[in-house]
Protein backbone atom coordinates (compact mmCIF):
# COMPACT_ATOMS: atom_id res chain seq x y z
CA UNK A 1 0.00 0.00 0.00
CA UNK A 2 1.51 3.88 -0.73
CA UNK A 3 2.40 5.73 2.04
CA UNK A 4 -0.62 6.68 4.13
CA UNK A 5 -1.70 10.31 4.29
CA UNK A 6 -1.93 12.04 7.93
CA UNK A 7 -5.72 11.32 8.72
CA UNK A 8 -5.44 7.80 7.88
CA UNK A 9 -2.33 7.44 10.26
CA UNK A 10 -4.39 8.83 12.80
CA UNK A 11 -7.52 7.51 12.35
CA UNK A 12 -6.66 3.27 11.94
CA UNK A 13 -3.69 2.91 13.85
CA UNK A 14 -4.94 -0.04 15.62
CA UNK A 15 -8.30 0.21 14.43
CA UNK A 16 -9.47 -4.07 13.58
CA UNK A 17 -6.07 -5.17 15.07
CA UNK A 18 -8.36 -7.44 18.23
CA UNK A 19 -7.92 -10.94 16.97
CA UNK A 20 -9.55 -12.15 20.59
CA UNK A 21 -12.56 -10.51 19.98
CA UNK A 22 -12.73 -8.59 16.80
CA UNK A 23 -13.18 -5.62 18.76
CA UNK A 24 -12.86 -2.51 16.31
CA UNK A 25 -11.18 -0.20 18.59
CA UNK A 26 -8.19 -1.50 19.97
CA UNK A 27 -8.20 -2.83 23.71
CA UNK A 28 -6.55 -1.27 26.84
CA UNK A 29 -3.69 -3.22 28.28
CA UNK A 30 -3.38 -2.71 32.27
CA UNK A 31 -1.13 -5.23 33.04
CA UNK A 32 1.44 -3.92 34.45
CA UNK A 33 3.26 -7.49 33.75
CA UNK A 34 3.22 -10.47 31.18
CA UNK A 35 3.87 -14.32 32.02
CA UNK A 36 6.96 -15.71 30.37
CA UNK A 37 6.38 -18.48 27.61
CA UNK A 38 8.22 -20.79 30.13
CA UNK A 39 11.92 -21.01 31.42
CA UNK A 40 13.91 -18.13 29.73
CA UNK A 41 11.20 -17.81 27.65
CA UNK A 42 10.12 -14.11 26.97
CA UNK A 43 7.32 -13.20 24.85
CA UNK A 44 6.89 -9.39 22.90
CA UNK A 45 5.91 -8.17 26.48
CA UNK A 46 7.59 -8.62 30.41
CA UNK A 47 7.02 -5.79 32.19
CA UNK A 48 4.88 -2.11 30.85
CA UNK A 49 7.91 0.00 31.94
CA UNK A 50 9.78 -1.63 29.14
CA UNK A 51 7.03 -1.85 26.92
CA UNK A 52 3.17 -2.11 26.43
CA UNK A 53 1.11 -2.65 23.60
CA UNK A 54 -1.65 0.47 24.32
CA UNK A 55 1.77 2.48 24.46
CA UNK A 56 3.56 0.53 21.38
CA UNK A 57 0.04 1.67 18.97
CA UNK A 58 0.12 5.27 19.82
CA UNK A 59 4.36 5.09 19.67
CA UNK A 60 3.44 3.59 16.27
CA UNK A 61 0.69 6.35 15.00
CA UNK A 62 3.25 9.11 16.43
CA UNK A 63 6.25 7.53 14.48
CA UNK A 64 3.89 7.30 10.96
CA UNK A 65 2.88 10.71 11.28
CA UNK A 66 6.34 12.23 12.08
CA UNK A 67 8.19 9.77 9.44
CA UNK A 68 10.30 8.44 11.98
CA UNK A 69 12.08 5.08 12.46
CA UNK A 70 10.46 4.79 15.81
CA UNK A 71 8.65 6.96 19.08
CA UNK A 72 9.26 6.60 22.70
CA UNK A 73 6.23 8.04 24.91
CA UNK A 74 7.07 9.23 27.84
CA UNK A 75 4.81 10.70 30.91
CA UNK A 76 5.17 13.93 30.60
CA UNK A 77 6.33 16.58 27.63
CA UNK A 78 9.22 17.48 30.10
CA UNK A 79 10.29 14.07 30.82
CA UNK A 80 10.29 14.17 26.86
CA UNK A 81 12.91 16.86 26.91
CA UNK A 82 14.80 15.42 29.70
CA UNK A 83 15.16 11.87 27.86
CA UNK A 84 16.86 13.97 25.19
CA UNK A 85 19.42 15.51 27.49
CA UNK A 86 20.19 11.53 28.01
CA UNK A 87 22.48 11.91 25.21
CA UNK A 88 24.32 14.36 26.26
CA UNK A 89 27.71 13.82 28.81
CA UNK A 90 29.56 16.20 30.85
CA UNK A 91 31.68 18.14 27.97
CA UNK A 92 29.05 18.10 25.51
CA UNK A 93 27.49 21.47 24.69
CA UNK A 94 23.67 21.83 23.53
CA UNK A 95 22.46 25.17 21.77
CA UNK A 96 19.26 26.00 22.98
CA UNK A 97 17.13 28.67 22.02
CA UNK A 98 17.01 31.83 23.91
CA UNK A 99 12.81 31.92 24.68
CA UNK A 100 12.16 28.81 24.52
CA UNK A 101 9.39 27.21 26.69
CA UNK A 102 10.39 28.27 30.18
CA UNK A 103 10.06 24.45 31.32
CA UNK A 104 12.77 23.84 28.70
CA UNK A 105 15.05 26.56 29.61
CA UNK A 106 14.62 25.57 33.47
CA UNK A 107 15.97 22.17 33.01
CA UNK A 108 18.81 23.04 30.20
CA UNK A 109 19.99 25.68 33.01
CA UNK A 110 19.73 23.47 35.90
CA UNK A 111 21.22 20.58 34.93
CA UNK A 112 23.83 22.68 33.05
CA UNK A 113 24.40 24.01 36.35
CA UNK A 114 25.30 20.38 37.69
CA UNK A 115 28.06 20.39 35.26
CA UNK A 116 25.94 17.41 32.73
CA UNK A 117 26.45 19.54 30.07
CA UNK A 118 26.94 23.12 29.17
CA UNK A 119 24.24 25.34 27.42
CA UNK A 120 24.43 28.06 25.49
CA UNK A 121 21.22 30.24 24.69
CA UNK A 122 21.39 32.12 21.40
CA UNK A 123 18.63 33.83 19.49
CA UNK A 124 19.07 31.59 16.48
CA UNK A 125 17.87 34.01 14.20
CA UNK A 126 20.98 35.89 15.25
CA UNK A 127 23.26 34.11 12.43
CA UNK A 128 26.59 35.35 14.26
CA UNK A 129 25.39 34.51 17.53
CA UNK A 130 24.46 31.01 16.05
CA UNK A 131 27.58 30.37 14.02
CA UNK A 132 29.92 31.01 16.64
CA UNK A 133 27.78 28.51 18.76
CA UNK A 134 28.20 25.73 16.23
CA UNK A 135 32.06 26.69 15.95
CA UNK A 136 32.66 25.75 19.82
CA UNK A 137 31.54 22.03 18.49
CA UNK A 138 28.41 21.23 19.86
CA UNK A 139 26.59 18.00 19.88
CA UNK A 140 23.07 18.55 19.82
CA UNK A 141 20.90 21.70 18.64
CA UNK A 142 17.50 22.36 19.94
CA UNK A 143 14.78 24.34 18.23
CA UNK A 144 11.74 25.14 19.15
CA UNK A 145 9.31 26.51 16.19
CA UNK A 146 6.69 28.31 16.53
CA UNK A 147 8.52 29.46 19.87
CA UNK A 148 6.76 30.18 23.07
CA UNK A 149 5.04 32.26 23.78
CA UNK A 150 6.17 34.77 20.62
CA UNK A 151 5.45 32.58 17.71
CA UNK A 152 9.41 33.62 16.50
CA UNK A 153 10.16 30.85 13.75
CA UNK A 154 13.67 29.43 13.00
CA UNK A 155 14.60 27.92 9.73
CA UNK A 156 14.93 23.96 10.25
CA UNK A 157 16.00 23.17 7.31
CA UNK A 158 18.91 25.86 6.65
CA UNK A 159 19.95 24.95 10.80
CA UNK A 160 20.20 21.49 10.28
CA UNK A 161 21.85 21.41 7.20
CA UNK A 162 24.38 24.06 9.17
CA UNK A 163 24.40 21.41 11.67
CA UNK A 164 25.21 18.53 9.78
CA UNK A 165 28.29 20.34 8.85
CA UNK A 166 29.33 20.42 12.41
CA UNK A 167 28.25 16.80 13.52
CA UNK A 168 25.61 18.35 15.25
CA UNK A 169 22.04 16.58 16.13
CA UNK A 170 18.71 18.23 15.75
CA UNK A 171 15.85 18.11 18.16
CA UNK A 172 12.64 20.14 17.50
CA UNK A 173 10.35 20.65 19.85
CA UNK A 174 7.13 20.75 17.43
CA UNK A 175 4.27 20.95 20.23
CA UNK A 176 3.17 23.99 18.54
CA UNK A 177 2.18 22.86 15.45
CA UNK A 178 1.64 19.08 15.87
CA UNK A 179 2.60 16.83 12.87
CA UNK A 180 -0.27 17.90 11.21
CA UNK A 181 1.29 21.15 10.27
CA UNK A 182 4.95 20.30 10.62
CA UNK A 183 6.91 17.01 9.75
CA UNK A 184 10.65 18.32 11.03
CA UNK A 185 12.31 15.25 10.17
CA UNK A 186 11.54 15.64 6.36
CA UNK A 187 13.28 18.95 7.07
CA UNK A 188 16.54 17.50 8.42
CA UNK A 189 15.73 17.15 12.01
CA UNK A 190 17.40 13.82 13.87
CA UNK A 191 14.55 14.15 16.87
CA UNK A 192 11.16 15.86 17.30
CA UNK A 193 9.74 16.19 20.58
CA UNK A 194 6.33 16.75 21.98
CA UNK A 195 4.35 17.96 24.55
CA UNK A 196 1.24 15.34 23.17
CA UNK A 197 -0.62 16.75 26.47
CA UNK A 198 -1.46 19.42 24.13
CA UNK A 199 -2.57 19.01 20.68
CA UNK A 200 -2.08 15.27 20.32
CA UNK A 201 -4.56 14.57 22.84
CA UNK A 202 -6.41 17.83 22.44
CA UNK A 203 -8.55 17.54 25.62
CA UNK A 204 -6.90 18.69 28.25
CA UNK A 205 -7.06 15.58 29.93
CA UNK A 206 -3.86 13.49 29.65
CA UNK A 207 -0.33 15.07 30.39
CA UNK A 208 1.89 13.19 28.38
CA UNK A 209 4.67 13.32 25.53
CA UNK A 210 6.81 11.78 22.88
CA UNK A 211 9.83 11.54 21.20
CA UNK A 212 10.63 10.51 17.64
CA UNK A 213 13.69 9.39 16.21
CA UNK A 214 14.63 9.22 13.00
CA UNK A 215 16.73 6.14 12.55
CA UNK A 216 16.83 2.78 14.55
CA UNK A 217 19.52 3.75 16.08
CA UNK A 218 18.57 6.89 18.08
CA UNK A 219 14.85 5.33 18.85
CA UNK A 220 17.04 2.53 20.52
CA UNK A 221 19.40 4.22 22.52
CA UNK A 222 16.71 6.63 23.67
CA UNK A 223 13.88 3.70 24.34
CA UNK A 224 16.89 2.20 26.39
CA UNK A 225 17.17 5.05 28.58
CA UNK A 226 13.84 5.99 29.24
CA UNK A 227 13.03 2.51 30.30
CA UNK A 228 16.05 2.74 32.74
CA UNK A 229 15.28 5.99 33.59
CA UNK A 230 11.61 4.93 34.41
CA UNK A 231 10.27 7.75 32.17
CA UNK A 232 7.86 6.03 30.04
CA UNK A 233 3.97 6.94 29.71
CA UNK A 234 1.06 4.97 31.24
CA UNK A 235 -1.39 2.59 29.67
CA UNK A 236 -4.42 4.69 30.25
CA UNK A 237 -2.63 8.00 29.58
CA UNK A 238 -1.48 6.33 26.26
CA UNK A 239 -5.58 5.25 25.58
CA UNK A 240 -6.56 8.62 26.25
CA UNK A 241 -4.00 9.79 23.32
CA UNK A 242 -4.79 7.47 20.76
CA UNK A 243 -8.09 8.26 21.47
CA UNK A 244 -7.84 11.87 21.08
CA UNK A 245 -5.13 11.68 18.43
CA UNK A 246 -7.98 10.20 16.11
CA UNK A 247 -9.49 13.75 15.41
CA UNK A 248 -5.94 15.56 15.09
CA UNK A 249 -6.95 16.62 11.57
CA UNK A 250 -10.16 18.13 11.66
CA UNK A 251 -9.53 19.10 15.09
CA UNK A 252 -6.29 21.54 13.63
CA UNK A 253 -8.46 22.61 10.40
CA UNK A 254 -10.78 23.99 12.84
CA UNK A 255 -8.24 25.56 15.59
CA UNK A 256 -6.41 27.55 12.77
CA UNK A 257 -9.57 28.50 11.00
CA UNK A 258 -10.99 30.22 14.16
CA UNK A 259 -7.80 31.31 15.10
CA UNK A 260 -7.17 33.14 11.44
CA UNK A 261 -10.70 35.35 13.02
CA UNK A 262 -9.46 35.89 16.29
CA UNK A 263 -6.03 37.04 14.82
CA UNK A 264 -7.22 39.25 12.81
CA UNK A 265 -9.62 40.96 14.73
CA UNK A 266 -7.23 41.45 17.43
CA UNK A 267 -4.88 43.33 15.15
CA UNK A 268 -7.04 45.80 14.09
CA UNK A 269 -8.38 46.91 17.84
CA UNK A 270 -6.76 50.14 19.11
CA UNK A 271 -5.75 48.68 22.59
CA UNK A 272 -3.64 46.05 21.26
CA UNK A 273 -0.28 46.97 20.49
CA UNK A 274 1.14 44.23 18.51
CA UNK A 275 -0.28 40.66 17.76
CA UNK A 276 2.15 37.97 17.17
CA UNK A 277 1.00 35.29 14.87
CA UNK A 278 2.73 33.20 11.34
CA UNK A 279 -0.73 33.71 9.85
CA UNK A 280 -0.72 37.37 9.42
CA UNK A 281 1.39 38.60 6.88
CA UNK A 282 2.74 41.20 9.15
CA UNK A 283 4.57 38.64 11.42
CA UNK A 284 8.28 39.15 9.94
CA UNK A 285 8.50 34.97 9.35
CA UNK A 286 5.13 34.90 7.58
CA UNK A 287 7.02 33.43 4.32
CA UNK A 288 8.99 31.21 6.13
CA UNK A 289 5.67 29.82 7.75
CA UNK A 290 4.18 29.10 4.19
CA UNK A 291 7.38 26.66 3.18
CA UNK A 292 7.75 25.25 6.33
CA UNK A 293 4.44 24.61 7.57
CA UNK A 294 1.39 23.43 6.10
CA UNK A 295 -0.89 25.85 8.34
CA UNK A 296 -0.37 28.55 10.42
CA UNK A 297 -1.66 26.83 13.80
CA UNK A 298 -3.73 28.00 16.56
CA UNK A 299 -1.43 29.94 19.08
CA UNK A 300 -1.20 33.30 18.98
CA UNK A 301 0.42 36.41 21.20
CA UNK A 302 -0.20 40.04 21.94
CA UNK A 303 0.72 42.88 23.81
CA UNK A 304 -2.20 44.69 25.68
CA UNK A 305 -1.84 48.66 25.45
CA UNK A 306 -2.96 48.59 28.87
CA UNK A 307 -1.70 49.42 33.00
CA UNK A 308 -1.76 46.52 35.18
CA UNK A 309 -5.32 47.24 37.17
CA UNK A 310 -6.86 47.21 33.35
CA UNK A 311 -5.17 43.95 32.49
CA UNK A 312 -6.22 42.43 35.60
CA UNK A 313 -10.08 43.51 34.86
CA UNK A 314 -9.19 42.56 31.11
CA UNK A 315 -9.05 38.74 32.10
CA UNK A 316 -11.51 39.14 34.42
CA UNK A 317 -14.44 40.10 31.92
CA UNK A 318 -13.05 37.10 29.41
CA UNK A 319 -16.04 34.40 29.60
CA UNK A 320 -14.30 32.38 26.96
CA UNK A 321 -11.05 32.32 27.76
CA UNK A 322 -10.05 29.86 30.71
CA UNK A 323 -6.86 32.04 32.57
CA UNK A 324 -5.01 28.86 32.16
CA UNK A 325 -1.78 26.94 31.48
CA UNK A 326 -1.27 24.39 28.54
CA UNK A 327 -3.06 24.86 24.91
CA UNK A 328 -3.72 22.76 22.62
CA UNK A 329 -7.40 21.51 24.31
CA UNK A 330 -10.60 21.99 22.45
CA UNK A 331 -11.26 24.97 24.91
CA UNK A 332 -9.60 28.30 24.51
CA UNK A 333 -7.29 29.48 26.95
CA UNK A 334 -5.65 32.90 27.84
CA UNK A 335 -2.13 32.78 29.39
CA UNK A 336 -0.09 35.57 31.21
CA UNK A 337 3.50 34.28 30.45
CA UNK A 338 5.17 36.46 32.58
CA UNK A 339 3.53 34.76 35.87
CA UNK A 340 2.77 31.73 34.71
CA UNK A 341 4.54 29.55 31.82
CA UNK A 342 7.29 31.33 31.51
CA UNK A 343 7.58 32.25 35.60
CA UNK A 344 10.48 30.03 35.74
CA UNK A 345 13.08 32.16 33.72
CA UNK A 346 14.33 35.18 35.85
CA UNK A 347 13.47 38.62 34.51
CA UNK A 348 16.08 38.98 32.92
CA UNK A 349 16.08 36.27 30.74
CA UNK A 350 12.36 37.42 30.02
CA UNK A 351 12.97 40.72 28.98
CA UNK A 352 15.82 39.25 26.79
CA UNK A 353 13.31 37.08 24.95
CA UNK A 354 10.62 39.14 24.61
CA UNK A 355 8.23 38.34 27.84
CA UNK A 356 6.90 41.23 28.77
CA UNK A 357 4.58 41.94 31.44
CA UNK A 358 1.85 43.51 29.22
CA UNK A 359 2.04 40.08 27.17
CA UNK A 360 -1.08 37.70 26.74
CA UNK A 361 -0.55 34.46 25.00
CA UNK A 362 -3.71 32.68 24.09
CA UNK A 363 -4.53 28.65 22.64
CA UNK A 364 -7.47 29.24 20.29
CA UNK A 365 -9.94 26.56 20.94
CA UNK A 366 -12.96 25.20 18.83
CA UNK A 367 -15.62 27.13 19.79
CA UNK A 368 -17.82 29.00 17.05
CA UNK A 369 -15.14 31.86 15.96
CA UNK A 370 -18.28 34.50 16.45
CA UNK A 371 -18.78 33.90 20.19
CA UNK A 372 -14.74 34.27 20.57
CA UNK A 373 -14.86 37.46 18.62
CA UNK A 374 -18.00 38.57 20.86
CA UNK A 375 -15.86 37.55 24.35
CA UNK A 376 -12.84 39.35 23.79
CA UNK A 377 -14.84 42.64 22.37
CA UNK A 378 -16.44 42.90 25.48
CA UNK A 379 -13.71 42.27 27.53
CA UNK A 380 -11.36 44.99 25.60
CA UNK A 381 -13.75 47.55 26.15
CA UNK A 382 -12.79 47.85 30.11
CA UNK A 383 -9.82 49.08 28.68
CA UNK A 384 -11.30 52.01 26.07
CA UNK A 385 -10.79 53.23 22.86
CA UNK A 386 -7.21 54.41 22.37
CA UNK A 387 -6.34 56.79 19.93
CA UNK A 388 -9.42 58.32 19.72
N1 LIG B 1 7.35 22.01 25.15
C1 LIG B 1 6.47 23.01 24.96
C2 LIG B 1 6.59 23.88 23.73
C3 LIG B 1 5.46 23.25 25.89
O1 LIG B 1 4.60 24.27 25.69
C4 LIG B 1 5.38 22.43 27.04
C5 LIG B 1 4.34 22.66 28.08
O2 LIG B 1 3.64 23.64 28.05
C6 LIG B 1 6.31 21.41 27.22
C7 LIG B 1 7.29 21.21 26.25
C8 LIG B 1 6.28 20.52 28.44
O3 LIG B 1 5.23 19.60 28.34
P1 LIG B 1 4.39 18.98 29.59
O4 LIG B 1 3.69 20.11 30.24
O5 LIG B 1 3.50 17.99 28.93
O6 LIG B 1 5.37 18.35 30.52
Amino acid sequence: MSKRQINTIAVRTGIETDTTHGAVVPPIYLSTNYSFLGYDRKGDYDYSRSANPTRNLLAQALAELEGGAGAVITNTGMAAVHLVCALLNPGDILIAPHDCYGGSYRLFDSLSARGLFEVIFVDQNDEDALGQAFARGAKLIWLETPSNPLLRLVDIKKIAEQAKSHGTLVAVDNTFLSPALQQPLYLGADIVVHSATKYINGHSDVVIGAVISKTVELHEKLAWWANCQGQTGSAFDSYLTLRGLRTLGPRMRTHQENAAVVANFLATQSQIKHVYYPGLSTHPQHDLAKCQQSGFGAMLSFELDADKSQRIEFIEKLQLFCLAESLGGVESLIAHPATMTHAGMSAAAQLEAGITPELFRISVGLEDSRDLVADLTQALSVIGTRNE
